[in-house]
């Protein structure tokens, strides 16, 4: 009886326990399946409107960037996150995996960039402004006198141009900053003499502050273009992307995105 008893007891045993695994690989095949679908990190700086900011004490980011991505995502079936951050920590972000897509204003042309990750198609063109105060003498960049200190953005176009300049002895100082808006305050403060940043942008800002500000002279630089980038070699992602971007170019969203943001 005894012998029969531990039998029965061993072989509950053994179906507990296979039930249990049964269960527990469940979830483990759930994850397999893709349930855990991957959202995908979107890196971006936001003080950059329109293409992307922040409103006053909320962290949502807002602007035609998270827009025009959101859009895309939708054609092509992706979910997105967005993930603010210093403009010059968005390609480390990428190459050390903290990131999937840069969208960022990001001018696909500029330096080694696409050495270091993979941009896709042209989103958008710029070219960089001189911005000084409404009550300012300049006349343009080429005005600029090497006692004047201009600002503009830590790792970006803007950014290495002043920084240029300042090692060129055409300015006293190039300041990069962290954010476009402590560089409109550095320019009200009487800090600096004209901030460098790029046309879009510059004119966002004197829609808001034209009292105070200007634009003088041509654009100069290098003619710039936006595009979105993704982690060097992650081609099937940077496809999805430019085939999304293709077909809201193609079904009117983007130039309704454009008149929203930039009319
Ligand atoms: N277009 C400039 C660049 O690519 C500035 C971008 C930005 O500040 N978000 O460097």
């Amino acid at each position: 009886m005894k012998k029969k008893s531990l039998i029965l007891l061993l072989s509950l045993a053994m179906i507990f326990t296979f039930v249990l695994s049964a269960c527990g690989g469940g979830s483990e095949e759930s994850a397999d399946t893709g349930d855990d679908s991957a959202v995908l990190k979107v890196v971006t700086e936001a003080t950059f409107a329109p293409f992307e900011s922040t409103e006053d004490g909320d962290d949502t980011i807002v602007g035609f960037d998270p827009d025009m991505m959101a859009a895309i995502a939708e054609d092509q079936g992706l979910e997105l996150e967005w993930v603010n951050m210093e403009f010059d920590s968005l390609i480390p972000a990428l190459q050390s995996d903290q990131g999937d897509i840069i969208c960022a204003g990001m001018n696909k042309l500029a330096g080694d960039r696409a050495d270091k990750v993979d941009f896709g198609d042209t989103y958008f063109e710029s070219d960089l402004m001189l911005l000084v105060t409404a009550d300012s003498d300049l006349t343009g960049i080429d005005a600029v006198t090497s006692d004047m200190k201009l600002a503009s953005q830590i790792g970006t176009t803007g950014g290495d141009m002043v920084q240029a300049m300042k090692d060129e002895g055409k300015i006293a100082d190039g300041v990069v900053l962290n954010q476009w808006t402590d560089c409109y305050l550095q320019l009200q403060n009487g800090e600096v003499q004209g901030v460098i940043v790029d046309k879009p942008v510059g004119e966002a800002y004197l829609n808001n502050h034209g009292d105070i500000a200007k634009f003088v002279g041509e654009s100069f630089g290098e003619h710039e273009e936006f595009a979105f980038a993704v982690q060097k070699g992650n081609t099937e992602l940077l496809e999805k992307l430019n085939t999304g971007l293709a077909n809201i170019k193609a079904n009117g969203k983007y130039d309704e995105l454009v008149d929203k943001w930039f009319s």
